[in-house]
Order: structure tokens, then C-alpha cells, then sequence
């Protein structure tokens, strides 16, 4: 302590951030360590896909950054989204958009698609920005997105870029929209999953990028169990380090 200034601890529980490419199984794993810490989840993909459906719905041209931002401003000064933890592991987080349940409507090829597309302008991604700041800054939470690690929290105490093998991740992909009843092929799955991280990596603002001191996690031969015991013991050796 000097004079009447003394430092508070910011924060007394990690932020976690989980990066990586499309279908790298971040969902499902940022789900069972927010469990298991019982820490807040929040997934960044589902704010970017509900503007995706919102804007689509209302009829403005995911090429038109203007009004997407414009839109999701609104949408968030009215809180208008909302992002509530579910208790089914199918469903990791409920979505709502003005109060409409839309957790199924945006995990279609599309929306993953239209979300990839609205998070390529600046624009975009500043309003949703804040909202992600908000929901992580005390800590005691695990984010998972494309730029979590590098722009949202550069600061986290723990970071991971979770990878895997580009016909591993569209094979996980594939049996995830087959069993909810989309009738995509492999091909197809692995195709748009290439797609979409040529895009994300590709893009000038917030491209998905593995952070410098990120724990890089390459799944392609582990197993779910082994993903998840893996990140929990970097996070404890993290919270025991403090
Ligand atoms: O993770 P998910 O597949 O739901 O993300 C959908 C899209 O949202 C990604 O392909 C990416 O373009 C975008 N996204 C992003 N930054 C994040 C999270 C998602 O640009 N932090």
C-alpha cells in the first residue's frame, strides 16, 4: 500500500477463453468445464448467429453493415437477446430474440453461415463486443468464440485454441446435424466447415487466431473426456497459481 492507494484483486475467479475453428467441439467442452467449475457460460457464437436470424428476419442484407449494426444496437439497448444457461447439454444455452425461443433456429448450416458473415464487419462486431465484456469481466466464466483469447479478453488468466483435423471436425459436425435431422452430407459439412474458417481466419478485424499464450489443444486423437480433463487441470493449475 502507498499512500491511500492499494490494489484490488480485479477478479477472485479466471476468465477462461476457448477459441478455435468451426466444429472443434468447443460447445460441448466449454459446457462441461463451466459445470464442472461451476462457472458462468457464455458462448459468443450464439450472439453472432441470433443477429444473423434477427437481421435475416427483418429483412437487411447481411452485406449491409450499416444497418446490421444499427439492428444490433438496438437489439441490445433493448435487451432484446437473452442467453440463458440450459440445464439439457443438448441445448447449452437457450437463445431468445424479444422473447422468442430461437436455441434451434440458429444452429442450422445457414445460420452458422449468416453468423460468419454478420461477424466479418467491425461494425458488427463493436456492439456485440460489449455485450461479451459485460458478461465476463468478474471473472468465474468461460467464453468460447474465434476471438476470445485475442480481443475480447486479451487478458484472461487462462486461454485455449481447441483444434482438430478438418474431416474430424466435419465428421463431429456431420453426426451433430444428422441427429437433430439435417439431411447434409459429409461433403457437404466439410465443405462449409473449410468455408467458414477460411473465412474467419481470412477476415481483417478479429480474424480467429490461436493467441500467443493460448494452450493449444489438438483434439483430432483425444477423446471428449481426455479434452475436458486436460483444460480442467491448466485451469486449476491457473486458480492454484494465484
Ligand atoms: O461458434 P459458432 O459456430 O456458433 O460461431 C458462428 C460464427 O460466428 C463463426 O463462424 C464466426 O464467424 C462467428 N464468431 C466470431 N467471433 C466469435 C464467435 C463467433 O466471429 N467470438
Amino acid at each position: 500500500m502507498r499512500g491511500n492507494t492499494y490494489v484490488v484483486s480485479a477478479r477472485r475467479r479466471p476468465i477462461v477463453a476457448i477459441d478455435g475453428p468451426a466444429g472443434a467441439g468447443k460447445s460441448t467442452v466449454a459446457r462441461r468445464l463451466a459445470d464442472a467449475l461451476a462457472f458462468i457460460l457464455v458462448d459468443t457464437g450464439a450472439m453472432y448467429r441470433a443477429v444473423a436470424l434477427a437481421t435475416g428476419r427483418a429483412g437487411i442484407l447481411w452485406s449491409d453493415a450499416p444497418r446490421l449494426a444499427a439492428f444490433a444496437e438496438e437489439l441490445v439497448a433493448e435487451r432484446a437477446l437473452s442467453f440463458e444457461r440450459d440445464p439439457d447439454p443438448l441445448v447449452g444455452v437457450r437463445v431468445r430474440v424479444r422473447g422468442e425461443d430461437v436455441s434451434e433456429a440458429i444452429r442450422t448450416p445457414h445460420m452458422a453461415q449468416g453468423a460468419s458473415t454478420v461477424s466479418a464487419h467491425g461494425a458488427v462486431r463493436a456492439v456485440l463486443l460489449e455485450l461479451q465484456r459485460v458478461a465476463g469481466r468478474a471473472g468465474g466464466v468461460v467464453l468460447e468464440g474465434r476471438d476470445i483469447g485475442t480481443v475480447v479478453f486479451p487478458d484472461a488468466e487462462v486461454k485455449f485454441f481447441l483444434t482438430a483435423s478438418a474431416e474430424i471436425r466435419a465428421t463431429r459436425r456431420h453426426a451433430e446435424l444428422a441427429a437433430k435431422g439435417e439431411t447434409a452430407t459429409l461433403s457437404e459439412t466439410l465443405r462449409d466447415v473449410q468455408r467458414r474458417d477460411a473465412q474467419d481466419e481470412g477476415r481483417a478485424i478479429a480474424p480467429l487466431k490461436r493467441a500467443e499464450s493460448a494452450v493449444l489443444i489438438d483434439s483430432t486423437d483425444l477423446s471428449f473426456e481426455q479434452t475436458v480433463a486436460c483444460m480442467l487441470e491448466h485451469v486449476r493449475a491457473a486458480e492454484s497459481a494465484r
